[in-house]
């Protein structure tokens, strides 16, 4: 893997923004309709009814966290497009430290491990699906089951 070049960068970033633009919309309008559907539960007498209208809300507003942690990374992912974030774009920083790690002897004084990843380029098809990504696929997939496990 390489690299991304400038026009690749240019094209992520057009996807990019485009993306934040319709999630934020998104979110306006989803927050608003949870929330209409709250003050109706106010004023509804039928408790039977209460108990799906609960659920419908909780689920819309779970998938407004969702999107706002996506939005997160689309703001986190344009900022190292523009070489204010906390890495260099199409990295990924787990596997640039295994790399680094696997370099230096181990705390024993025996020879380092060798490391799982070779390079630390996010694959292009990857960030062509999904330019926000912040690891390579193995590590998104680790990251996930210590989120799940945590
Ligand atoms: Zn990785």
């Amino acid at each position: 893997m390489t690299k991304p070049t400038k026009t690749d960068l240019q094209k992520y970033k057009t996807i990019l923004v485009k993306q934040l633009a319709s999630l934020r919309g998104d979110v306006g309008s989803m927050r608003d309709e949870a929330l209409r559907a709250s003050d109706q539960d106010a004023s509804v007498d039928h408790l039977a009814d209460q108990g799906t209208d609960n659920y419908d809300q909780g689920f819309m507003l779970g998938l407004i966290e969702n999107e706002e942690e996506t939005i997160k990374l689309i703001e986190e992912a344009l900022d190292r497009i523009d070489g204010k974030g906390e890495w260099e774009f199409g990295v990924c920083p787990m596997c640039h430290e295994e790399i680094e790690n696997a370099k230096k002897p181990g705390k024993d004084g025996k020879k380092p491990k060798a490391a799982k990843a070779t390079d630390i380029w996010i694959p292009k098809a990857r960030l062509e699906y999904l330019p926000w990504a912040r690891y390579c696929v193995r590590h998104q997939e680790s990251e996930e089951r210590n989120r799940e496990s945590a």
